[in-house]
């Protein structure tokens, strides 16, 4: 028997901004849970950013907090 978790292959997605397609893996470790910066996911459930697009939005949420 296999494991179906384990195998559960990684999720195709389009970055909601730019179209860049990059992979998620919501049955495992994604590389967002392990980037230092915390965004609020968003509302609606549905869009996802590509790496590039989500540390662009961190600065500017950072850039927001600080002015
Ligand atoms: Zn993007």
């Amino acid at each position: 028997m296999t494991n179906r978790l384990q195998n559960a292959p990684t999720r195709r997605l389009a970055c909601a901004r730019c179209a860049t397609v990059f992979a998620c893996n919501p049955s495992g470790p994604c590389w967002c849970a392990e980037e230092t910066f915390r965004l609020p996911m968003p509302a609606d459930g549905g869009e996802c950013l590509c790496p590039t697009c989500l540390r662009k939005m961190a600065q500017q949420a950072a850039r927001a907090a600080a002015s």
